[in-house]
Formats: C-alpha cells, sequence, structure tokens
C-alpha cells in the first residue's frame, strides 16, 4: 500500500533545494518505487504545495517542471490528489488535466484503511482569526478570482507578492494562539461528518492530537511545511501516521 499525504510545501524559485525534494520525494515513493499487483498508490496534496499559484497559465519554469513531474507521477499508476490551500486555491482544470491531479473540495471525507477519515486543508478551522476568514470570503469569490485570471501574468506575480507581504506582516501581529486551528471548531466539524481522523495541514504545527469526537476517541493528525524537514502522512499497520524526513532523502 503506498497512499501519502503532503502538505504545505509552499514550492518557490528562491527555494530551489525544497523543489528538490519534492521530486525525489516523487520519484522515490512513486516512479521508481515497484508496487506490488493491485497496490493502490496514492498522493493527497492538501494545499498550498505552492506558495503561490497564478493561474493554470504561469510560464514560470517552477511552475512549468513541477506540472510536468506530476504528470510523469500520474503516468506510473498513481493516483494524485489536490485540495488547494490559500496559496494554491487558483489552481483549476487546467492544472488538473496537466497533471492528471483530482481536485478535491475541502473538506472531502474519504475512506482509508476502512475507516472514514476528513481531509482539510486547515485555514477553515482557523475561526478566531475573523480578519482572515473575511479575507478568504473576498479571494474564493468568483467574481474576485474571475477579475484576477483577467490581469496579465506579471499583474498577477505582483499581486501575489502584495497579499504574500501583507500576510506576512498580519501575521507577525497576530497572537499565536489565534493562527491555530479553534478545537471546538474541530470537534464541530468533525462531528458533522461523522468521522474519527481528521488530517490537515495549513498551522505548520505537526503533531498528532488525542482528543474525542462523539463521545469516543479520535485524532486529529496536522502536516507540518517542508522547511527544515520533509513531512508525508502514511500508513503503518493500517494505522495513519505522520513522519519526517530529511530534505536530501534519496
Ligand atoms: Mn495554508
Amino acid at each position: 500500500m503506498s497512499i501519502h499525504f503532503i502538505s504545505d510545501l509552499h514550492l518557490h524559485e528562491d527555494r530551489p533545494l525544497i523543489t528538490e525534494a519534492f521530486f525525489s520525494f516523487l520519484q522515490r515513493h512513486f516512479i521508481d518505487a515497484t508496487p506490488a499487483p493491485n497496490e493502490p498508490r496514492q498522493l493527497y496534496i492538501l494545499g498550498d504545495l505552492f506558495d503561490a499559484w497564478i493561474g493554470d497559465d504561469d510560464d514560470s519554469a517552477l511552475a512549468q517542471t513541477t506540472l510536468d513531474k506530476l504528470r510523469e507521477t500520474s503516468n506510473t499508476n498513481t493516483e494524485l490528489f489536490f485540495m488547494a490551500g490559500n496559496r494554491d486555491f487558483l489552481a483549476g482544470s487546467d492544472f488538473a488535466s496537466h497533471t492528471g491531479c483530482t481536485l478535491l473540495d475541502d473538506p472531502t471525507v474519504i475512506t482509508l484503511a476502512g475507516k472514514e477519515v476528513l481531509l482539510m486543508h486547515g485555514d477553515t478551522l482557523c475561526t478566531e482569526d475573523h480578519d482572515y476568514q473575511k479575507f478568504r470570503n473576498v479571494v474564493r469569490s468568483r467574481e474576485w478570482q474571475q477579475e484576477v485570471l483577467g490581469k496579465s501574468l506579471a499583474e498577477r506575480r505582483a499581486l501575489a507578492q502584495a497579499l504574500r507581504n501583507d500576510s506576512q506582516q498580519a501575521n507577525a501581529e497576530k497572537d499565536n494562539a489565534i493562527m491555530d486551528v479553534n478545537a471546538a471548531e474541530v470537534v464541530r466539524s468533525m462531528e458533522q461528518y461523522g468521522v474519527q481522523t481528521l488530517i490537515h495541514g495549513h498551522t505548520h504545527r505537526p503533531a498528532c492530537h488525542d482528543l474525542t469526537v462523539n463521545g469516543q476517541p479520535a485524532q486529529r493528525i496536522v502536516l507540518g511545511d517542508w522547511d527544515q524537514w520533509g513531512w508525508h502522512i502514511t500508513l503503518c499497520n493500517q494505522q495513519p501516521t505522520l513522519q519526517r524526513f530529511s530534505l536530501d532523502a534519496r
């Protein structure tokens, strides 16, 4: 069984080592791996693969090489799933057809090793960050997206840079707790979807949290951002398990 979950790689021209680490990850887990017959091979990307995705017509080298590498991966009998994060929500149907990724709604429930698991990027759980939630409503609206996609690539690159600067400045002034998930919202979401396991990223706080949902033991597993380490969740003894690895792993 080769099922992996990743998020928050924040691929960017300025961090070529992260891109290299991602390509090696695809190479060793999927492209070069020899699967047992009928073994499922799946990669779930749960948002912020890119530090910024300015539209499927992005002609940058980073966009093109990453799209091609994802296509190479899907061509080797791997199912790719992509859920957008707050940095790459402009990924659309051309992105999906170029890479072979299936686009997932946020949230999505899947069955993993016989159990229902809720997948989210994680930003919608940060309900105490009212300014961010307001911003999210704007940029996820069709009107805003159509207007932005009507701009030139150069204008969109400048806009992405401006938004990144704004968010860094705003986050520097925010209390740390505000930028984490809200505990009640986590339980509410898990009860709404009737699951005992939640996998998400976004907060850059990799951990496995035990909690109680529907009066039963439950788990919230948080992916890490790729920076000092790479992070993924994979099945160990049928249990989704958070693992970190060295970025120069081959
Ligand atoms: Mn995020």
